[in-house]
């Protein structure tokens, strides 16, 4: 089991964003376009910490939307699991070891793009590369 990112399990409800809400799998439409949601949502207050779900490598930190500056990626190598989390300002460098529960990054805040969303970070959870649901997966501090 992971440590959720967040220390806290709560998931994103339905808001005036995405009225399915936050969970993996649910319907997302973008313009034309139908797909599920290839992650989980998890509530968060902005500016709070994010943490190392295990013993890991900070991998690769990126744009979470192409040349949209103020929000990150960063993806932590688990070893046959790997974590993306988006919204998340890193605090470490790609390459470095982290432990459970080190401090990671800091929850951007998604408000300044959708006035009304409910803040969160979104976390993707590959196992040998293929996307998998989060939930089952996570557990709270
Ligand atoms: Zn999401």
């Amino acid at each position: 089991m992971f440590l959720s990112p967040t220390r806290s399990l709560s998931v994103r409800g339905p808001d005036p964003v995405a009225r399915s809400g936050g969970a993996y799998g649910a319907s997302r439409i973008q313009g034309r376009t139908a797909y599920k949601h290839r992650g989980v949502d998890l509530v968060c207050d902005p500016w709070s910490d994010i943490v190392a779900p295990e013993q890991g490598f900070l991998w690769r930190i990126g744009l979470a939307y192409g040349r949209e500056y103020r929000f990150h990626s960063l993806v932590v190598d688990l070893g046959i699991y790997e974590m993306k989390i988006l919204y998340s300002w890193p605090i470490r460098n790609t390459g470095d070891q982290l432990q459970r529960g080190d401090a990671l990054a800091i929850v951007e805040d998604l408000r300044i793009r959708y006035k009304e969303v409910t803040p969160h970070i979104h976390v993707e959870i590959r196992k040998d590369g293929k996307l998998v649901d989060p939930m089952p997966l996570l557990e709270s501090e």
